[in-house]
């Protein structure tokens, strides 16, 4: 179709729901200021922030953070990943690009909203530096085409006010076009959770589940060096499927563990004993 791969979603994740990630969370909301306040900022004279970049490794909440943020500032919410610019045609990207910062616009005023947060997920693979080995030709023409979208941005009239929000595992590689003044001016760092943040996400997706009483979710966190949230959400669910296993009505403690087992084994993470 004609917007493929943009997915639209009122967002239903709220900051609360993301564990841990107290410095990722305080940064970006101090950017969502200039969303906030943009009238304020205008007549201070404040440049207005057009991309805020989040960085780090895969499942450590990029993508709920920018969900987040786009409730948090009454914002319309569309996703792509730069996979989907990848084409053989020459032009198709470029097109794409200027495609969804149309339905953006659009969808604002349907939705009689004043901001919008476009989301590109794998920026890397959109965003690569230019002449590199994975960056190609067609690859350059939309990246070019996304840096003119957002020098424009701020300057128009009407409509309402864009910014996008960027995902990244490898910050390194992009064009250090992005990062100028201007582009994505603000970098977010979402690494990997500490013991307190382990605690957090296992109790955020333990929270509707029934657990028994000798369940300790502080141990789980001790023992899960390395997890991201996406392997601890992996571990409250497979303790749950552990405890239909058994045919018992709540989670134990031993379904935690060979859950943990299971997505040790199946990620080949490294154990450390501390963090
Ligand atoms: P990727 O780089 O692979 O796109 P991401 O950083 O965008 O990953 P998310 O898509 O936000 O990761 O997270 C995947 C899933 O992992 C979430 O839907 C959620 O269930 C869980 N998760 C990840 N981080 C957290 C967190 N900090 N708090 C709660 N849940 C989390």
């Amino acid at each position: 179709g004609s917007d493929k791969g943009i997915q639209i979603s009122g967002s239903s994740i709220d900051f609360n729901d993301i564990g841990g990630q107290n410095t990722a969370k305080k940064e970006l909301k101090e950017a969502l200021d200039f969303l906030l306040y943009s009238k304020r900022m205008k007549e201070l004279g404040i440049r207005p922030l057009k991309g805020v970049l989040l960085s780090g490794p895969p499942g450590t909440g990029k993508t709920l953070l920018a969900k987040a943020a786009a409730r948090y500032t009454d914002s319309i919410f569309l996703a792509i990943s730069g996979s989907e610019f990848v084409e053989m045609y020459a032009g198709v990207g470029a097109e794409r690009v200027r495609r969804l910062f149309r339905k953006a616009r659009d969808l604002a005023k349907k939705e009689k909203k004043d901001r919008a947060i476009i989301f590109i997920d794998e920026m890397d693979i959109l965003g690569a530096k230019r002449g590199s080995n994975v960056s190609h030709h067609e690859y350059d023409q939309t990246l070019n085409q996304l840096l003119v979208e957002m020098d424009g941005l701020g300057s128009e009239e009407q409509g309402p006010q864009i910014l996008i929000v960027a995902a990244t595992n490898r910050a390194e590689a992009l064009d250090p076009a992005l990062l100028r003044p201007g582009r994505f001016d603000r970098q977010v760092k979402v690494d990997l959770p500490d013991r307190e943040g382990r605690l957090a996400i296992l109790k955020i997706h333990a929270k509707n589940k029934p657990l028994a009483t000798d369940v300790d979710l502080e141990q789980i966190a001790q023992e899960t060096y390395n997890f991201s949230g996406a392997h601890l959400e992996s571990v409250t669910n497979e303790a749950a499927v552990f405890a239909l296993r058994d045919d018992v009505l709540e989670i134990n403690m031993t379904h935690f563990q060979e859950a943990v087992e299971k997505v040790l084994l199946g990620e080949k993470l490294d154990r450390k004993p501390t963090d």
